[in-house]
């Protein structure tokens, strides 16, 4: 049953029709012991952070740019343009990327993420600010061990490749990984604008990384981008998981192949592609996630951009239920899909593995939550 829903969620405009959820349910998704796999540093900078940032750097964006960073419409344009203003003007120092990772665990501490991989692209920050890749990977990590300590949050950092540059950058930005290497930057990852930038173009830097037991994942099948991007991925990058992967769906031999492959996809509710793309009444019922779920692939949510999508951990499972049909059955697996497809130990996974249901369970019971007869513990 599609009814309105109790309020607009991150960027989905309000006219965008959902299901109602209680006060109880929206504390269960705050609550729901969580991992967050998919989300970029830059785009989980709080606002009153970046408005500090700019005028300590006396950088040219005005109040008025900064406002129509943070405030998204129905339409929401720009989250790229925000992404460089910070790479170029405002992280200059280690102390700049200590003091957003450490907002940013906080923040997703206070909903419960025990455990955060996130991305963030070095090639930008080494060409425009002169910072260089060592100094800005220490301050990121400083920031995730002081969260750790005071919230209990796990992190382990991914840098990523700025697909926009040259291929050698890719390959550079591995290298320099290696040479700075450490257990908290465990893998990498690709994102930025995927329109003419196949992943193809970086299968040197994926091989070399790779090579040396690194991790990896990979934005594809975003924007639109075809199928072909989630294939070249998992089969010639050799992924670990797929970052979107929304257009898997219009291959869905493929789609089931992966399915069985147990290929993990981190889902975005509030990707703006399908919010530009899609009318708003057929926005819930026609998103590519409900196809990924029907073709048996394997699903987490998360927030991509939190304070840029104005979004946050509890607002994407949230979406999950409100608007793209998923039940409580559902979100329970999605729980633990995130648990196996990240990359903290394996004593930790256990860990998780074992305390989570019931954790769930719990949470459940304490609401009015109805449970469908297919419920299952
Ligand atoms: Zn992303």
């Amino acid at each position: 049953m599609i009814i309105e829903p109790s309020k607009s969620i991150g960027n989905v405009p309000a006219s965008t029709l959902g299901r109602a959820t209680t006060a109880a349910q929206r504390e269960v998704f705050r609550a729901i012991p969580k991992v967050e796999l998919h989300c970029h540093l830059l785009g989980a900078v709080r606002r009153e952070t970046f408005a500090e940032f700019v005028q300590a750097r006396g950088a040219p964006i005005s109040a008025a740019e900064i406002a129509a960073f943070y405030e998204r419409g129905s339409k929401p344009i720009g989250v790229l343009r925000v992404l460089r203003a910070l790479e170029r003007y405002l992280l200059l120092q280690p102390d700049d990327f200590r003091r957003i990772t450490y907002e940013y665990l906080q923040d997703a501490a206070a909903e419960n993420v025990r455990h955060a991989e996130f991305f963030w692209n070095p090639t930008a920050t080494i060409r425009d600010t002169g910072l260089a890749y060592g100094e800005a990977q220490a301050g990121i990590l400083a920031g995730i061990r002081e969260a750790s300590a005071d919230f209990g949050i796990s992190a382990l950092l991914i840098p990523a490749i700025d697909r926009e540059a040259e291929a050698s950058h890719a390959v550079e930005m591995v290298e320099l990984m290696l040479a700075h290497r450490d257990a908290a930057a465990p893998g990498i990852g690709i994102d930025y604008r995927e329109n003419d930038r196949p992943p193809e173009l970086f299968r040197e830097a994926y091989a070399l990384a790779r090579r040396h037991g690194l991790k990896a994942t990979a934005h594809a099948g975003e924007f639109g981008m075809p199928w072909t991007n989630v294939r070249t991925a998992v089969d010639l990058l050799e992924v670990d998981r797929i970052d979107h992967g929304y257009t898997i769906v219009d291959n869905p031999d493929l789609a089931r192949r992966y399915a069985d492959r147990g290929v993990l996809f981190t889902v975005v509710p509030t990707n703006s592609y399908y919010l530009r793309t899609l009318a708003p009444e057929r926005w819930a019922v026609d998103h590519p996630i409900r196809a990924m779920s029907a073709l048996g692939l394997k699903l987490h949510p998360n927030t991509d951009d939190p304070t840029l999508h104005n979004v946050s951990p509890a607002g994407a499972w949230e979406l999950m239920h409100s608007h793209l049909g998923y039940d409580v059955g559902d979100l329970r697996e999605m729980m633990l899909n995130g648990v196996e497809g990240c990359w903290a130990n394996a004593d930790q996974k256990a860990a998780w593995r074992e305390q989570w249901p019931a954790a769930f369970d719990a949470l459940v019971d304490e609401t009015d939550w109805p449970l469908p007869a297919s419920f299952d513990r």
